[in-house]
């Protein structure tokens, strides 16, 4: 079985590397897909309230043998909760779900453009923070000035920020603002949700190292430093995602997936435009 490495966050909390992904499982598939990603050596676990999973994933979670402290549980806060008072609501209510005392992180999911809502958001998030009730704060799909924004603000800087980036879209210039001010990048979508399986580079890298395309893609992932969290509910697929710590790309081969670059790469919703 791996062991999962951790990095250390802006807090100083310890968060693995690699995580377990539950969007668009349900909550009767979440049980088992999550308690086997458990058995396999995942010890993160990526949920939100919006993916409707959060009691299977804490069924799971009681259903293992390993301990709740060395677990890391993140969920998120919906678009529709946003605001101080509703964001604490929201919370309670996701712990209520998972049946848990806290969580490693919580996320804002999304700024919304057009609303200013994350900024409250964002001190709910720093009074869970000091309650102990979320050992880590964090933001997804935030772009540069939104980020500017809340650190401006509040003193607290994320410790990180969940975005889409994979090899088609590398987010180059928000993975050094994260790097410049202390907060991890964590890469949702990190396969492309499938789509940039079947291109050949990764193919043919794989062949030097006897990996498949997507260890090559997650191995890419985890030699930029970042966090990430492979979605997969086929067993085989679970061990072989994490199946990632026996080897390294070299620079031939980081030159050609940097290639791969694209200003069209986006497979999610744009954060620019998503309401
Ligand atoms: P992903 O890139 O992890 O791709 C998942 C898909 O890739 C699977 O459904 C499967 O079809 C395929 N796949 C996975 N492993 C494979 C393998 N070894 N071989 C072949 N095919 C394989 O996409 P994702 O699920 O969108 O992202 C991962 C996680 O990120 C999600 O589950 C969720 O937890 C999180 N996420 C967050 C946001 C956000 O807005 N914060 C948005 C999307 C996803």
């Amino acid at each position: 079985m791996s062991t999962i490495p951790t990095i250390r966050l802006n807090d100083g909390n310890a968060m693995p590397q690699l995580g377990f992904g539950v969007w668009r499982v349900s909550n009767e598939d979440a049980r088992s897909a999550v308690a086997g990603a458990i058995e396999a050596g995942y010890r993160s676990i990526d949920t939100a309230s919006i993916y409707g999973n959060e009691e299977g994933v804490g069924e799971a979670i009681r259903s293992t043998p390993v301990a709740r402290e060395d677990l890391f549980i993140t969920t998120k806060v919906w678009n529709d909760r946003q605001g101080y008072d509703s964001t604490l609501r929201a919370f309670d209510e996701s712990l209520a779900r998972l049946r848990l005392e806290h969580v490693d992180l919580y996320l804002i999911h999304w700024p919304m453009v057009g609303s200013e809502a994350y900024r409250d958001t964002w001190r709910a998030l720093i009074k869970l923070q000091q309650d102990g009730r979320a050992k880590s704060i964090g933001v997804s799909n935030f772009m540069v000035p939104h980020l500017q924004r809340v650190i401006d603000e509040t003193g607290v800087t994320p410790a990180v920020n969940q975005i889409e980036l994979h090899p088609r879209l590398q987010q180059k210039e928000l993975s050094a603002f994260h790097k410049a001010n202390g907060i991890m990048t964590e890469c949702w979508g990190p396969l492309g949700q499938g789509t940039i399986l079947s291109e050949e580079t990764f193919a043919i890298i794989g062949r030097k190292y006897n990996k498949t395309s997507a260890q090559v893609i997650l191995r890419w992932h985890l030699d930029n430093g970042f966090v990430v969290i492979p979605k997969s509910v086929t067993p085989s697929r679970i061990r072989e995602n994490i199946d990632v710590f026996d080897f390294r790309l070299d620079a031939d081969d980081r030159r050609a997936i940097e290639a791969l670059d694209s200003a069209s790469g986006r497979v999610g919703p744009d954060p620019a435009v998503f309401a």
